[in-house]
């Protein structure tokens, strides 16, 4: 978190546009913006988004979720109340400033497991947008026999991207990728409405700790071929790590090894 001048963060940041809001509900919401001539990233990276406030620029860290070949960048944010950012973020109209430090940052990026036929992206709510990136790029479709995403939420309302995921399903089977993508969404209020597309009930890490994930997935977790990323709040990604640890899994490390990479958001 930082707050510099505006002339201070332009030596390092692209004044860029927001271009389009689309609200998934009042407090969640995507956002493109255009993007920094020259500008790099590897799908699953995020970007170092600045606002300016009161006359200083404050900056934050958002996941990319548009693809590494778009000519725009999009995000995929909630609102916090009382938020310095997401308030301002909230208030923005199309055709106003957004820069972007001409860096991406990051190592949750799928090309970093070099082995293992199962690549499961565990999120919890605006946590899915690296992965968002990461599923559009056909490299992973290739690479993998079963991608699976597990997006825990507390209220349906708040499972973004179905469409975006059914699409890029019918993309890869035209395409004749031959992984499997599976979406199991977690829900942990409002669990007593009738059950149309089979949502689990309750909270992602109690799912995985009872088994109820691989057994939804059908596919048993392994040291030899199962690859993670978890990404989102902390404390998720925190029990997430003790419980593959638990299973004889470790981080994934520069010099080889390893089953897992996170990303905390707070
Ligand atoms: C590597 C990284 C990537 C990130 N990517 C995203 C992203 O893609 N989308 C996104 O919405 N946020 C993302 N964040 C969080 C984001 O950078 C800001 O923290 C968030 O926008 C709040 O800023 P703020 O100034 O409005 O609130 P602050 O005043 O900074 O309040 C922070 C508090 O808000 C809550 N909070 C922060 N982020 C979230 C969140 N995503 N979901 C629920 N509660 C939250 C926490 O309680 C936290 O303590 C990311 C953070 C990191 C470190």
């Amino acid at each position: 978190m930082s707050s510099v001048s505006i002339d201070a963060y332009s030596e390092k940041a692209s004044c860029e546009r927001l271009l389009s809001v689309h609200r998934w509900t009042d407090s969640l919401l995507s956002f493109r913006t255009t993007r920094p001539a020259g500008y790099r990233f590897t799908p699953g990276q995020f970007a170092r988004l600045g606002l300016e406030i009161d006359g200083q620029i404050v900056s934050r860290a958002y996941s990319i979720t548009s693809a590494e070949h778009e000519d725009q960048l999009e995000y995929y944010a909630i609102i916090v109340p009382g938020g310095q950012f997401t308030t301002r973020l909230d208030a923005l109209r199309p055709g106003d400033a957004v820069w972007v430090e001409k860096l991406s940052y990051g190592f949750m990026t799928a090309e970093r497991f070099v082995d293992g036929r199962q690549l499961w992206m565990l999120a919890t709510g605006t946590g899915l947008g690296p992965y968002v990136s990461i599923l559009q790029q056909p490299e992973v479709w290739q690479r993998f026999d079963h991608l699976v995403v597990v997006h825990g939420v507390r209220r349906r309302e708040e499972l973004a991207y179905a469409d975006k995921f059914e699409q890029l399903r019918r993309q890869a089977a035209e395409q004749g990728w031959p992984a499997r993508l599976q979406l199991l969404r977690c829900v942990t209020r409002d669990t007593d409405l009738p059950d149309a597309h089979g949502w689990l009930a309750g909270r992602l890490t109690t799912l995985l700790r009872d088994g109820a994930l691989e057994q939804s997935a059908g596919l048993p977790l392994s040291v030899e071929q199962s690859r993670l990323m978890a990404c989102g709040n902390p404390d998720m990604v925190t029990e997430v790590r003790e419980l593959l640890r638990e299973r004889g899994m470790g981080p994934l490390r520069r010099t080889g090894g390893g089953q897992f990479v996170t990303e905390d958001y707070w």
